[in-house]
């Protein structure tokens, strides 16, 4: 899960996202004769009034009867699709490869069901111990000084075993036809900065809990080293307290440092980057950092640190790295700190399900071209594009009806817009993945050689041209994003289903939900990031000054605005860190709701559905989409770490602030933002 994403999420830190959720989920079986009802009015809870709480009003009952399920640290729809999606469709298309006989080796089917098996033998993953993880521990052991143990290191990156850099290839900000190297930070177990030095208890117990965790797993190797879990918890705080803060990281140009190979040298001369690249298998002149003060003060912690600490940093990184595919103790003991601790998850999913959802994660692509053919209608293909360009005029209208905004800027804005690219589905081209190894009763070694695969795919596209083509996220995958440097937003095909997409569905339902997630992809381009990047994915500023200063001024108010919800005691939303994700989710519904309006010209209105108007529909639409529960650890992780406001706010904050809502319910209540006091951007 957090610990260890794969490339794909590394790389594309800097990708928008509609969601971002802890990888924990229940289901019923869906029946293909069964239509999904387009809104449900039995999740209402009529004792609510709109106006006060509208996602208490929308979704009180369905809240009610909808408990977070003991193995899930939050339950809502993004959850609910996930788990059905793959404990029906991709389990079902796992289990079909597990009937055939005589699988091609090295065919996606013999890669799949290979993996698969290897995660569910049991008997040889109990007998083979820490064996699988040996080679590399004793590599790390072997190390004599500072310099062999970070040429280690670059071996190790290969095999995603996290330390304080994190290299990836993506296209250039400022060359976006042409990948090129970036180097960020990372290596933190906890995942961000706030969880080392936030003060609250619920920080401090975590910490203290973290402590335990390493003691433990070291404990459970039979390894002999001092006080791990003090070592690491100092070790990580230290070089937490030199990263950037998470708000800072959403700066593209401030993350924007282009320099060579020999400056790399001279920011940190203590650093063995020449004998780092050659074993991560990097060739390049120059390496965009994200902070050259983070290196000049790398270079002086690695120094003041001793070697025997450095290596117990590598050792846990390992340790805990493979956890997941080490016997059931590790495993076990991982989830209850990562999980239990982390996000309030109560019980492990049982192995089959983890071996399904492990299957499909490392091996995303090969079993998504499988989901695509069977699940995705190509139907849906003609009809999002409709919806697209729907919502593409639409936002053109509004540029030009902006009365903060110059003609001049308005002009530029319009340009942008018209060079707005998508991909919806799946992929047209698919990997080759044939020369990866799959052994069905080696499930560490398979998870080696998958990650080493993706980073070798990756790194061999430093100084290539981008290929457009490509795609970050499987098919099966129930989440959207925009990549500013394609200036494209991309929907695969798992999330054009209900309840985002619902074909049996009226109109207003369906633009409360796909269209305005739609909408928020593409206003996603207009945020305070995504503003940055011109037409065809480069940073520049195509902004007059006074236009700028404006935008700014607004997000400004967008931020002071979400700062004030407490979601939980101790802890409130962070209006820098989710204001792009805000900006989205506003812009989104406007535009989502506009594209509603046109549509019904000259059209006699429709008549109420379970007693509500056309309009009131469209909010229900959007509140079905983020109705959910959630644990208060998961709850606390999201507002520290996540650059999304947690559902509850996506409703109520932002629907308080459109006017449109206001009218379309009556409101006066506690929800409704004064008019002089409402922030319209888009
Ligand atoms: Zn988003």
């Amino acid at each position: 899960m957090q610990k260890n994403p794969s490339w794909l999420m590394i790389a594309f830190s800097a990708m928008m996202l509609l969601f971002t959720y802890s990888c924990n989920n229940n289901s019923k079986t869906m029946n293909a004769e069964y239509k999904v009802p387009a809104f449900d009015p039995s999740g209402i809870d009529s004792t609510a009034k709109p106006c006060d709480d509208f996602d208490q009003f929308a979704n009180g009952n369905w809240k009610k009867h909808n408990p977070i399920p003991s193995t899930e640290g939050a339950w809502g729809a993004f959850n609910v699709l996930d788990k059905e999606t793959r404990e029906v469709k991709i389990k079902g298309i796992v289990k079909e490869l597990l009937d055939v006989k005589d699988l091609k080796k090295r065919s996606d089917a013999q890669l799949i069901t290979g993996y698969y098996r290897s995660y569910m033998d049991t008997v040889t993953i109990e007998e083979r111990g820490i064996s699988p993880i040996m080679p590399m521990v004793e590599k790390i052991n072997a190390t004599k000084n500072v310099s062999d143990l970070i040429a280690l290191a670059g071996d190790l990156a290969k095999y995603d075993v996290g330390g304080p850099f994190m290299i990836y290839v993506k296209a250039d900000d400022r060359n976006s036809k042409m990948n090129t190297i970036f180097m960020g930070q990372g290596g933190l177990s906890l995942g961000d900065r706030n969880y080392y030095e936030n003060k609250d208890s619920a920080m401090v117990k975590i910490r203290a809990e973290f402590i335990y965790h390493v003691d433990k797993m070291f404990a459970m190797t039979g390894w002999k080293v001092a006080d791990p879990g003090k070592t690491i918890l100092g070790f990580e705080t230290k070089l937490a307290l030199i990263q950037l803060k998470n708000f800072e990281m959403r700066d593209p140009v401030k993350l924007y440092n282009k320099i060579s190979f020999t400056e790399l040298q001279k920011l940190a001369p203590g650093i063995n980057w020449a004998d780092y690249y050659k074993n991560y298998g990097l060739r390049a002149d120059t390496v965009v950092v994200w902070n050259k003060d983070y290196l000049k003060n790398l270079n002086l912690l690695v120094k003041q640190t001793p070697l025997e600490m450095l290596k117990t940093y590598y050792l846990w990184h390992v340790l805990s790295g493979f956890a997941g595919g080490l016997p059931d103790q590790f495993s076990k003991e991982s989830f209850h700190f990562f999980n239990t601790i982390m996000y309030g998850v109560k019980k492990q999913r049982p192995r089959e399900e983890r071996a399904i959802m492990s299957v499909n994660r490392r091996l995303g692509m090969p079993l998504g071209k499988l989901f695509a053919a069977k699940y995705f209608p190509e139907s849906s293909k003609k009809k999002v594009t409709g919806m697209i360009e729907n919502v593409r005029s639409v936002y053109g209208e509004r540029i030009e009806k902006l009365t903060w905004m110059s003609a001049v800027t308005k002009a530029k804005a319009k340009k942008k817009l018209s060079q707005f690219t998508w991909k919806i589905g799946y992929p047209d081209k698919w990997k080759d993945y044939s020369s990866i190894d799959i052994q069905p009763d080696k499930l560490i070694e398979n998870m080696m050689n998958i990650t080493l695969w993706e980073n070798n795919d990756m790194i061999a596209k430093a100084g290539k041209p981008v290929d457009k083509s490509e795609w970050m996220m499987s098919p099966q995958t129930i989440n959207a994003y925009n990549n500013s440097t394609s200036n494209e937003i991309v929907f695969p095909a798992a999330i054009l289903q209900p309840p985002f997409f619902n074909p049996d569905a009226d109109d207003a339902i369906n633009y409360g939900s796909i269209i305005s997630v739609i909408g928020h992809e593409m206003t996603h381009g207009f945020d305070d990031q995504g503003a940055q990047y011109d037409g065809e994915g480069n940073l520049s500023n195509w902004w007059a000054p006074e236009d700028a200063k404006n935008f700014t001024a607004l997000g400004e108010r967008m931020k002071i605005y979400f700062n004030s919800f407490e979601v939980t005691k101790g802890f409130k939303i962070d209006g820098k860190l989710t204001l792009g994700e805000n900006i989205a989710d506003l812009g989104g519904l406007t535009l989502g709701y506009y594209a509603l309006v046109k549509s019904m010209e000259g059209k006699k209105a429709p008549e109420p559905i379970d007693g509500f108007t056309w309009k009131q529909r469209f909010f229900l639409g959007w509140a079905q989409v983020w109705h959910e529960n959630i644990t208060n650890e998961s709850l606390i992780n999201q507002v520290q770490t996540n650059e999304h406001s947690p559902g509850r706010w996506r409703i109520n904050a932002t629907l308080a602030q459109m006017k449109e809502f206001s009218d379309a319910f009556g409101c006066k209540g506690k929800m409704a933002v004064a008019d002089a006091d409402r922030v319209v951007i888009w």
